[in-house]
């Protein structure tokens, strides 16, 4: 009941998600493809602004996965074609960036628009603006208090996606994955000045990010220790100049300190973490719901577009589609994992290549050593000198069951586990490795394993997977 008089409206579907930024709207498409029934709820009218708006060139192919590449670039986007980088020491270098390794900028109002579009043009379902209040379980699934316009409702769902970014509507515990970090960002009407299409530049006590938006806007921003907006001469309401004097300092930016930014300076939280359980048989935190990776490589549209791809399968299997329910919530909580574990270290690492203020507390605090690579193998010779030998499989490699995703489900699959392997693999060039890992086994030279394995497929193919099995150093001759 709303005032004791009127009961409050119900709205009642399958799959509820919350939050219709990258994540959000992927997946709800996705999941309406696969035949469920989604209600997307989104906070916001749309278009509304909001940072992220670098994305990395693996969003490139994905988005034309989806169809929505010519989309994206028609509604303007840009993809410069050097940098600036001042990073390692006090040089400004000028980075040439190859076709194939640039990212883009969006303005990501229009983008976030484009991907809900395409989500509402498969048929999902969207409420908007509407604002999620938490969330409570029921015996058949969930109830979910929405404020909206027309007044409070009540949504039920069998099922729950959390996408609402930092806010994390779902709440729960995060770990944290890095110092605790700030960014201050503001936009300038750039005009005649002279700034680099896209550079980043270290400093004392944290680091500068600039880029030419579509548009022509350019976005600035500072990434620092909270403690720096905490000193008692920088008073929140001073945020606009301490901004300025971290411009006003730098080598690439100064130029931008000279003029007023045409939005008012805005500061917000950076820091990393994750959701060490984000996933459960009734609902799952997608992108920045799950975890937030440090901003320093521009990939967390990224993460969150894969994020919503692997949460939509394995919402899909936990919903029934015939699948491994238990599959499904080790391969998304691994996934998850896997990847945010793989970023933080490649993170700590770049913050170690910085030398000139290394021994300050922003960049001691983040700076790892990356673990020093195992020396080259002794040179071997040509796979064509096992034709006639004995092969095996190498003595720490082993087959194990791991969660796969096979078309839209997931499921258990042998796969390949050696200490050579950054992870198991179950299928190479989309065959099963476990049937051709099993027939190095049976005492056989390398010519009989290929005419053997010939058999499920093309002889080049065979040939393929033996090279790529004595490459890794995993096929070796009896002894
Ligand atoms: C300072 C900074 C700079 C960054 N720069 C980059 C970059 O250059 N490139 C990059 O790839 N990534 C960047 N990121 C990360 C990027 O912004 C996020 O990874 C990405 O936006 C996550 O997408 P998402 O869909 O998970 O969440 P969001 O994009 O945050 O979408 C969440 C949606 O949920 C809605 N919502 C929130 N609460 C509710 C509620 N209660 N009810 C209903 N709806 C709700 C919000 O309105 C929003 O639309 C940056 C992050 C920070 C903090």
């Amino acid at each position: 009941m709303t005032d004791g008089s009127e009961p409050v409206r119900r709205i009642h579907t399958e799959v509820c998600v919350l939050g219709a930024g990258p994540s959000g709207a992927l997946c709800a498409r996705r999941l309406t493809e696969l035949g469920h029934r989604v209600l997307l709820v989104e906070r916001h009218p749309f278009p509304r602004p909001h940072v992220g708006e670098a994305l990395t060139p693996a969003v490139r192919p994905l988005l034309d996965s989806l169809g929505l590449l010519q989309a994206v670039r028609d509604a303007g986007s840009l993809a410069p074609t050097w940098s600036c980088v001042r990073w390692t020491d006090e040089r400004v270098r000028r980075v040439r960036l190859p076709a194939g390794t640039r990212g883009f900028t969006v303005c990501r109002a229009r983008f976030d628009q484009l991907l809900l579009d395409a989500a509402r043009s498969v048929g999902v379902a969207v409420l908007q603006p509407a604002r999620a209040h938490r969330p409570h379980r029921h015996a058949e699934g969930w109830e979910v208090p929405l404020t909206t316009p027309e007044g409070p409702r009540i949504l039920s769902a069998r099922f729950l996606v959390d996408a609402t970014g930092r806010a994390r509507v779902l709440g729960g515990r995060v770990t944290r994955t890095g110092p605790r970090t700030i960014a201050l960002y503001a936009a300038w009407r750039v005009g005649t000045r002279r700034v680099p299409p896209t550079c980043l530049e270290a400093g004392p006590h944290g680091w500068l990010w600039g880029t030419l938006l579509p548009g022509g806007e350019y976005r600035a921003m500072a990434f620092t220790d909270p403690e720096q907006l905490r000193r008692p001469r920088v008073h929140r309401s001073f945020r606009a100049d301490f901004l300025r004097g971290l411009l006003a300092g730098s080598e690439l930016l100064r130029e931008l300190a000279a003029d007023r930014p045409a939005s008012a300076v805005a500061v917000c939280d950076a820091t990393g973490y994750l959701d060490p359980d984000p996933v459960a048989e009734d609902r799952i935190s997608l992108g920045e719901a799950a975890f937030a990776i440090d901003p320093l490589s521009s990939s967390g549209v990224d993460k969150a577009l894969q994020s919503a791809m692997a949460g939509a399968v394995t919402v899909h299997t936990l919903l029934g589609g015939g699948g491994d329910r238990r599959a499904a919530l080790a391969y998304y909580r691994d996934s998850q994992r896997a990847s945010v574990e793989q970023h933080t270290r490649w993170a700590g690492g770049y913050y170690e290549e910085h030398l000139p203020y290394r021994d300050n507390a922003f960049w001691r605090r983040r700076a790892r050593p990356l673990p020093v690579p195992a020396p080259e193998p002794a040179p071997r010779p040509d796979l064509a000198a096992l034709m006639h030998r004995r092969v095996r499989l190498a003595p720490a490699g082993r087959l194990t069951s791991t969660p796969c995703v096979v078309g839209d489900q997931v499921a258990f699959r042998p796969a390949l586990v050696h200490p050579a392997l950054p992870r198991p693999v179950a299928y190479l060039g989309g065959h099963a490795l476990a049937p051709l890992v099993a027939s190095l086994h049976g005492g056989h030279t390398l010519a009989e394993t290929l005419r053997a394995w010939s058999r499920t497929m093309s002889a080049e193919q065979a040939l393929t997977v033996a090279r790529w099995l004595y490459g890794q150093g995993l096929l070796v001759p009896q002894p």
